[in-house]
């Protein structure tokens, strides 16, 4: 009777433990669009079946996760969050101010992150972003700050960290003011390896730690160039998540941050067609992770949201016209580059007439090809001369190195530009900030059936660490 027993409590254990291993995850991937709301998630699957000519939208991998939610997404200031306070609300449970990073917002004391709590429970961290990895969403991950802005103190944090693989874009400067090298320096002296070329970062194999993998192809503020420019020197960001997997891949398990950061960059400019690029970027990058799904199923879960929706992006927003996104395909370069351009050609000695400017608008975009279906209005011609009187006969200064063009003054002419071919899309804007919108989230794997209902963004640090079983201690 007693062996009976004793039988039936082992099973029962068994059990138990069996139900409790379903509900673990060693491997957890969270992606985050930044400011990739619904609407730059379904513009981008309108227009890859537009260019089909299919009438059926031609949905992304993450569309296709069999739990589809939403996350809250407000500030402890504010209903309208920016990345910082968002990012730091998803990487340690508590609401944080709007541009502060990881800090309580009443006594300033700093909230450990999941990716802290993970690594002491000897999980292996991979941080990674196409914007600088000290940008405000990667850095939410493992850096406290009163202001995101202060750029050198956030990337002294990266070594500090112990973390094991930092990729994708770089940091802003190498050093502070004071010190040229501090940041360079602080890696060293903690046992990174700062590493910059395409070489370099092929050969880094599994078990390789306390990296810093830079694209060699970013612009000088050390962001991934535009993916719709498709500058032959930049490395993908899903290159750089299947790397992230190989080196990081271990029994214990491993969590990995990837930030799609320049849809919300394009969707501050207003400019869909460079975030439709940068969202199709970003779902070649959780293709990756679902590789590694394919093989890993009961340990593995994958969640993908956003911080927040940038631009309030309207689509359809021409009711005779309707909504014509493979319009957008005449689109060749980002609005940036565009204005590059432009400035190259304001270089000249000699003077550059307005119908030259129209000639490479028109091939860069297409708009006054009749054939296309772009001609250009009269209205639309005198809104851009103005423009270009401006940047060209007034010779108003326009630094398109800049982290976004300038979008809270007078539109630049590549600005006009793109808003133009915008309209004849049938699509708006109706700001160049953040909305306050809630915000898609889609988890497949292991605890998935915790984000059925919408959540806070909060409960995705929750969730997390649940799933992993760790701590959720401060
Ligand atoms: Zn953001």
């Amino acid at each position: 009777m007693k062996s009976l027993k004793l039988l039936i409590f082992s099973i029962l254990l068994l059990i138990v433990s069996g139900l409790n291993a379903q509900n673990t995850a060693k491997y957890v991937f969270l992606f985050i669009g930044d400011g990739m709301g619904d609407n730059q998630i379904y513009a981008t699957e309108i227009y890859k079946a537009s260019l089909q000519g299919k009438m059926t939208p031609e949905p992304l991998v993450f569309s296709q996760f069999p739990v589809q939610s939403y996350a809250i997404t407000t500030s402890a200031d504010s209903w309208t969050t920016d990345s910082s306070a968002s990012a730091s609300a998803m990487a340690t449970g508590n609401k944080v101010n709007n541009h502060e990073v990881g800090i309580d917002p009443v006594t300033g004391l700093n909230y450990k992150t999941l990716a802290e709590k993970a690594k002491e429970a000897g999980f292996k961290i991979g941080i990674l972003s196409s914007v600088t990895i000290d940008h405000a969403t990667p850095a939410s991950f493992y850096a406290h700050e009163k202001s995101r802005g202060d750029y050198d103190k956030i990337a002294l944090q990266i070594a500090s960290s112990n973390f094991d693989f930092f990729g994708g874009g770089g940091v802003h400067s190498l050093g502070s003011i004071d010190d040229k090298n501090s940041v360079i320096s602080s890696l060293t002296n903690n046992g990174y390896k700062y590493l910059t070329t395409a070489k370099e970062i092929e050969n880094l194999k599994k078990g390789d730690t306390k990296i810093v993998a830079v694209n060699p192809g970013t612009y000088s503020g050390k962001e991934f160039y535009w993916e719709i420019d498709k500058n032959p020197k930049s490395i993908s960001l899903a290159y750089f998540t299947k790397k992230s997997i190989e080196i990081l891949d271990n029994d214990k398990g491993f969590f990995i941050m990837v930030e799609g950061g320049k849809i919300d960059w394009a969707s501050h400019s207003n400019d869909l067609a460079s975030a439709i690029h940068e969202t199709i970027a970003f779902d070649n990058a959780i293709k990756e992770a679902i590789k590694f799904y394919n093989n890993n199923k009961n340990e593995t879960l994958i969640i993908v949201t956003a911080d927040h929706e940038t631009g309030g992006l309207t689509l359809g927003s021409n009711v005779s016209k309707g909504l014509k996104l493979d319009l957008l395909q005449y689109q060749k370069v980002s609005a940036q580059e565009f204005e590059r351009s432009l400035s190259q050609l304001k270089k000249l000695e000699r003077k550059v007439s307005f119908e030259e400017v129209l000639d490479s608008v028109k091939l860069n975009f297409g708009l006054g090809d009749k054939e296309k279906g772009l001609e250009l209005t009269k209205a639309e011609k005198k809104w851009l001369l103005e423009a270009y009187e401006n940047e060209f006969v007034a010779l108003k200064k326009i630094n398109p190195d800049r982290d976004y063009l300038d979008h809270y003054s007078k539109k630049p002419l590549a600005l006009r530009v793109v808003t133009i071919l915008n309209t004849k899309a049938g699509i708006a804007w109706s700001t160049e900030g953040h909305t306050a919108s809630k915000v898609p989230v889609k988890a497949i794997g292991v605890g998935e059936e915790y984000f059925k209902s919408t959540i806070d963004n909060t409960e995705i640090n929750d969730i997390i660490l649940k799933v992993m079983q760790i701590s959720n201690k401060q």
